[in-house]
Order: structure tokens, then C-alpha cells, then sequence
């Protein structure tokens, strides 16, 4: 029976729902898959993007977990693919390879002033909360006021992490050194940017309703960007998701603090609708100081045109959320427009002629781009799985498909790469550690660290 070697680079969903699917599916042939990850620990952004205080939504990696444990999926973490792997490696030892490395760049807000000290992104800051083991340690709060531009759930994420008190996310699994941090956070107001209207959001209803019931937080909408056009009022009327969150923001404009009235919290999380950022005003020293936006109003198709009205808020620090976009992988095609390798249907294309690369498959956000939940990496991954079962035909054939040859080649390259044995040794000491306080997890961060205890 033939055979395939298939390296998939990337455990996050996207890549393991992949070999899931490929092992799962009707097939002529035996299937071996090597999961090539550049970080210590699998399941990218659900462990390192999904906020700390969704222990649901992290919950998934218990099912990712189940597919890694079946014992036909072998591990090798803390590997990059273009430094410790290339693309004539995996062609020399494998048939085909999946690429599933997903997007983890902000997208630019090309405004002045948006490099100003005190402007972030949101992946600097996520990561930063997350613990991911490549970024900084050390994080500066320094001001009462903030701000976050963006209407999808990233910017909700940063702007419920900034409001709420520390003390209420530490059952979850959120790293010492920014519970630290946040527990001497000075901040009392966070403002959220968005440039169009209510019913034109890109956030879901659960994560917009959360906000309402954080604790000592009061909600503060405005009545002023409630006065809806027939687009507006039509989305509503027709689109479930739409109505849930019409019907919230509603509630919020009766609560205590809306429209800036008095309220009873210590700390205000404000939604200004119709808001097109236009400039970072700094102060002397080039620091953030505030937003400068231009009222908008809806062009009636669904879009916004500036109205010329601008309008300023003063604040200390700046986050934006306007999108996540892919890296490009050496030797691999890239599209810089989108942000994604380019593709039909996960078949890789050639990036000058648009022919398809044989052998070649992409999946997951770096696949369609950054958009979309966890679960539709499942329905990505089975539309790739689908050409890579019928292309059998044009795989590659390697020089070298036994299985100790990609050790042998780790090692001979010095690399310190951790299996899924070491990553379960990591997983218990991390549980284990915040077993004493009660809480999910503690994360071991720093990346030497996290290889020392995966490969004791
Ligand atoms: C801040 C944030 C919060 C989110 N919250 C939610 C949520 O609450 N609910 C929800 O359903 N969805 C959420 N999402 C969306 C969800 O995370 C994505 O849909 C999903 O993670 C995309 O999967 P992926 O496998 O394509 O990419 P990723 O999860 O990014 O996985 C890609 C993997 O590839 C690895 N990799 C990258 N480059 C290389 C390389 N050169 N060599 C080897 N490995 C490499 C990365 O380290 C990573 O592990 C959130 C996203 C973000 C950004």
C-alpha cells in the first residue's frame, strides 16, 4: 500500500484539525504526519491569542489535545520552519507539506502618529498577556486614559483586559508577571474606536455582553450614534446577531454613565460608534496623548463618509486592533496584498504565474487570512485535505522517507527540538503549579525554560 509522508508546519488548530481530518478520511494509503511547531507548546493563538478569562473557548485544546495523543501524529516543537527546516528538507523526506502557520503581525493603521512611544498592537499586547515565551516580559501601564481602535473581538479582548480588576482574572491562567502589572493598573477609562455604526460590528454578541458585566466597569455608549439609516435599521430587523446586539447596546444607553453621566464604577469602558481615527496627537516627547477622530456617517450601502466634524480624546496609550496578517515563509509564495499565501482551495499557487506548486498545501488563517473562529480552521482543513487526497498523482517523491531521518537531521543541526511527550511534562508542571492557588494553570514563559522542562 502506498504511503504518505506528510509534514504539516504549524500546531495550531488549523494544522491539527488538518492531520485529524487526513487520518479520519476515506483513503487508498497509509498516512505518517510529522507536526513541525516553532514554539515549545502547541495549539498557536488558542494558547497564545485566546484571552485568559476564556477558559471556555480554551477549553478546544482538550480536543486538539485528544488528537495529538492517538499516537499516529509525531510532535517536533521548537523547530522553524526557514531556520531549523526548509522547503527542500521536507521535499528530500515527505510527499507533501501543509502549511497551517497562521498570522500573527498586526495589520498597520497607516495614520500620523501611529508610531508614536505608547501605540501598540494588539498582537504586542495579547502576546504580552498570553505569556508567549517570544515577546517581552515587561509591560508599562501608565495612564488613566486609553484608548483601542477596532469593532471585532481582539479589540473587545484588549479593552475588557485593560478595564478589569486583576484580582478578578487570577483563577484563570494568566501569567504572574501580568497579573502584576495589571493589579497596578492606573487605568479608569478605555475608549473603543470603531468607524462605523452599531449594527455594523464585527463583534459577537456573547463577547459585547460580557463587557456589561464586569465588575465595578460601567458601560458608556452614546446616544448620538444610535440614530440609525434604513441600512442600519434593515440590518437589525433582519440579521439575528445584529438584533442581540442592538438590544444590548440599548440596555447600556439606560445605565448610570451613559452619555458620560455619573456612574457608580471606578472605571468606564466607552464605545464611540462613527469614529474614524485620523491622528495620534504626542506630546513633547513624542509620547501618545491623544486620539483625534473624524465623525463619520453612514453613505448609505453599508459604508461610512467622513461628515469633517473631528473630534479629540486625550489618553496616554493607544492600542489597535485592525486585523492580524500572515508572514511570509522563505521559498513558499506569499501574497503581501492579503497577507496569505496564495491559493485555490489550500492548493498552493505559484505567486508569478498562478500555477499550482504540486505538493504544496496551506490551511487555516494563513490560508484564507485572519479572519473567522477556530472552528472554521475545521472546514479549511477538510477542503485542503480533499486536494491532497486527490492529487496522489502529483506528490513528490523523497529521497529519504524513513522516519529517523528528520531526528537525524534536528540533531545534526543542534537543534533542541520537544515531542509531544515533552510537551505533556510541561503541561502537567504548568497545572501542577497552579494547582496550590486554584487556578487552571500557570504558564511557564521564557522559551528556554519551557524546552529545559519539555526535554528533562
Ligand atoms: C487575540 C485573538 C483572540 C482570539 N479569540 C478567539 C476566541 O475567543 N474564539 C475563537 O473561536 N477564535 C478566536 N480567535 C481566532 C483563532 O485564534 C483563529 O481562528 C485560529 O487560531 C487560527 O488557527 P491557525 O492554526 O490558522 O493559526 P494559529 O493559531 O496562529 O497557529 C499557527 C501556528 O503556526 C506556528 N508557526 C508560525 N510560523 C511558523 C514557522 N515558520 N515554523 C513553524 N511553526 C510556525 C505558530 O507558532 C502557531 O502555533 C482569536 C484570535 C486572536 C488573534
Amino acid at each position: 500500500m502506498t504511503k504518505l509522508r506528510l509534514a504539516i508546519v504549524g500546531a495550531g488548530p488549523a494544522g491539527i484539525y488538518a492531520a485529524d481530518i487526513l487520518l479520519k478520511v476515506e483513503r487508498s494509503f497509509e498516512v505518517s504526519i510529522d507536526l513541525f511547531e516553532h514554539l515549545p507548546a502547541p495549539y498557536g493563538l488558542v494558547r497564545y491569542g485566546v484571552a485568559p478569562d476564556h477558559p471556555r473557548i480554551k477549553g478546544v485544546i482538550g480536543a486538539l489535545r485528544e488528537v495529538l495523543d492517538r499516537g499516529d501524529i509525531r510532535l517536533f516543537g521548537n523547530v522553524r520552519f526557514g531556520e531549523h527546516i526548509t522547503l527542500d528538507d521536507l521535499k528530500r523526506h515527505y510527499n507533501a507539506v501543509i502549511f497551517a502557520t497562521g498570522a500573527v503581525r498586526d495589520a498597520e493603521l497607516a495614520i500620523p502618529g501611529i508610531d508614536a512611544a505608547g501605540s501598540f498592537g494588539a498582537a504586542d499586547f495579547v502576546s504580552w498577556f498570553d505569556g508567549h515565551p517570544d515577546v517581552p516580559r515587561s509591560w508599562t501601564l501608565d495612564s488613566a486614559s486609553v484608548g483601542v481602535v477596532g469593532n471585532g473581538n481582539v479589540a473587545l479582548d484588549i479593552a475588557r483586559i485593560l478595564a478589569k480588576h486583576a484580582v478578578d482574572l487570577l483563577p484563570t491562567e494568566v501569567p504572574d508577571n501580568v497579573y502584576d502589572v495589571l493589579a497596578s493598573s492606573p487605568v479608569t477609562d478605555v475608549h473603543v474606536f470603531g468607524r462605523r455604526g452599531p449594527a455594523q460590528v464585527k463583534f459577537t454578541p456573547l463577547e459585547l455582553r460580557e463587557l456589561g458585566e464586569l465588575r465595578d466597569v460601567d458601560m458608556v455608549v452614546y446616544d448620538e450614534d444610535f440614530d440609525y439609516d434604513e441600512a442600519s435599521k434593515a440590518a437589525v430587523a433582519s440579521n439575528k446577531q445584529v438584533k442581540v446586539i442592538d438590544r444590548v447596546l440599548q440596555e447600556w444607553r439606560t445605565r448610570p454613565g451613559a452619555n458620560g453621566s455619573a456612574g457608580s464604577a471606578s472605571r468606564r469602558l466607552h464605545l464611540h460608534f462613527w469614529a474614524r481615527p485620523v491622528e495620534v496627537r504626542t506630546d513633547a516627547h513624542g509620547r501618545v496623548a491623544a486620539l483625534v477622530y473624524e465623525r463619520t456617517r453612514p453613505d448609505g450601502s453599508g459604508s461610512v463618509v467622513g461628515t469633517g466634524e473631528l473630534r479629540e480624546v486625550p489618553m496616554g496609550q493607544l492600542y489597535r486592533a485592525v486585523g492580524y496578517f500572515g508572514s511570509p515563509l522563505p521559498g513558499v509564495p506569499f501574497d503581501d496584498r492579503h497577507g496569505v499565501i496564495p491559493n485555490h482551495e489550500g492548493q498552493v499557487l505559484r505567486a508569478d504565474s498562478n500555477e499550482r506548486m504540486p505538493g504544496v498545501y496551506a490551511t487555516g488563517w494563513i490560508k484564507r487570512g485572519p479572519v473567522g473562529l477556530i472552528g472554521h480552521t475545521k472546514s479549511d482543513a477538510m477542503e485542503t485535505i480533499q486536494h491532497l487526497v486527490n492529487d496522489q498523482g502529483s506528490w513528490w517523491q523523497p529521497e529519504d522517507p524513513s522516519e529517523d531521518a528528520i531526528p537525524a537531521l534536528l540533531a545534526a543541526r543542534g537543534v533542541a527540538w520537544t515531542d509531544l511527550e515533552g510537551w505533556h511534562r510541561l503541561d502537567a508542571h504548568e497545572i501542577e503549579l497552579g494547582a496550590p492557588q486554584g487556578r487552571a494553570r500557570v504558564k511557564v514563559v521564557p522559551r528556554d525554560e519551557m524546552v529545559r522542562i519539555s526535554r528533562d
